[in-house]
């Protein structure tokens, strides 16, 4: 094996072996080794060298299975932190995270106008902040790197802002203003995604629910967005543009909706469903499913378009699991997600899916951007 390819397979089993490390710990080396499918010697040197860089700690001694009490090993939560920014409709949310994903400050404030002259800079003063107070309270904390989620399309390679219906911008370059603001200054590696994207990836392997691989994240509120995963990585596309469900036209003859096609599955639910952000919108399906007026009266043909839109997408991509998010899963209770479920499966050719709820609870977003962050530092180190 040459040099080069030694050093990439190191690199690999590093990362691999930090990411069994967080999912399982605290564990022992002897695990790790069984778990890694490494020999335990290159199991041990990464260890040393994940200790010395800070990134894992020996977090105290366990049980006996038979031999001496194992040495557990855990992350250092302290060293390295992560700073993740949401921007929705209304409002700019952060989150410095740990390594665990924790959320270990936060801070936010409403969305100012106009957005494209704006947000670089406003983004940026979010982050400054967040890191004079992380800072202040841990000297040894280092930042690794900035996710951003943005509700529309990005171009993840580029960094670049393409078409929203939030805003009036696309064609905007946001990481490279970023990098103007931060000139001469402390540079972070960027990303942004859709935030859709984030909250799907936050429900994966690296994420708190099942292991998954095959999944559908649909967020339901003032704006249907979705993220695809399959085998385990998010499906972008050709132009990166997947996963945007809310454009699957439902009804050729429906309500016109904001990309000027008809009967587009946003604009249909919108109809049925009048809000202006999220925060209505949420309070218009809590209204809904305990069966207030007006919006009770409309509340089946809302749930059939739902399932329609969902049991589309199960007939193309075939996933284990359907995790419906947004506003919606804020205030809609079991009882709906089951009669959604049954009609889905009702609808399909897998009789077994399951559609449930996020197994994230606060932010997804802010979560799936923690979990990215550090997946490329673990990729460079
Ligand atoms: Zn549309």
């Amino acid at each position: 094996m040459s040099q080069g390819n030694a050093q990439l397979m190191r690199r690999l089993n590093k990362s691999s072996l930090i990411r069994t490390l967080l999912r399982c710990a605290p564990v022992s080396r002897a695990k790790l080794t069984k778990l890694s499918g490494l020999s335990p010697t290159t199991v041990s040197s990464i260890i040393d060298e994940l200790i010395s860089k800070r990134l894992i700690v020996e977090s105290g001694i366990g049980l006996s299975s038979g031999g001496r009490r194992p040495v557990m090993l855990a992350p250092d939560t302290d060293r390295y932190h992560a700073i993740v920014v949401h921007v929705a409709g209304d409002r700019v949310s952060s989150a410095v995270t740990n390594l665990r994903h924790d959320v270990v400050e936060t801070l936010g404030n409403p969305i100012r106008q106009p957005v494209r002259d704006t947000i670089a800079d406003h983004i940026a003063g979010l982050v400054e902040e967040m890191r004079v107070r992380v800072r202040a309270r841990n000297p040894v904390c280092e930042f690794i790197g900035m996710a951003v989620g943005w509700p529309g399309i990005v171009h993840v390679q580029s960094g670049m802002i393409g078409e929203t219906s939030v805003f009036e911008i696309s064609s905007f370059d946001l990481r490279g203003e970023l990098a103007r603001l931060y000139h001469d200054k402390e540079t972070l590696p960027v990303h942004i995604d859709n935030d859709a994207n984030l909250a799907g990836i936050a429900e994966g392997p690296a994420g708190l629910g099942e292991p998954l691989q095959n999944y559908l994240y649909i967020q339901l509120g003032y704006q249907v967005g979705g993220s695809v995963v399959l085998n385990g990585n998010v499906l972008y596309g050709h132009s990166e543009r997947a996963g945007e469900f809310g454009h699957m036209i439902v009804d050729r003859k429906g309500p016109l909706c904001f990309c000027g096609n008809r009967g587009c599955l946003t604009a249909v639910l919108n109809e049925l469903l009048p809000a202006t952000n999220d925060h209505d919108y949420a309070a218009s399906v809590g209204r809904m499913v305990s069966g207030e007026q007006p919006e009770c009266l409309r509340m089946d043909e809302y749930l059939e378009y739902v399932y329609i839109g969902i049991a589309s997408c199960v007939n193309l991509f075939d996933p284990e699991l359907v995790i419906l998010g947004g506003p919606f899963s804020d205030v809609a209770s079991d009882g709906i997600y089951e009669s959604v479920q049954s009609s889905v499966r009702a609808n399909t050719f897998n009789r077994s899916l399951r559609v449930t709820r996020p197994s994230v609870e606060g932010s997804g977003i802010l979560r799936g951007g923690s979990i990215v962050a550090f997946s490329e530092f673990f990729d460079c180190i």
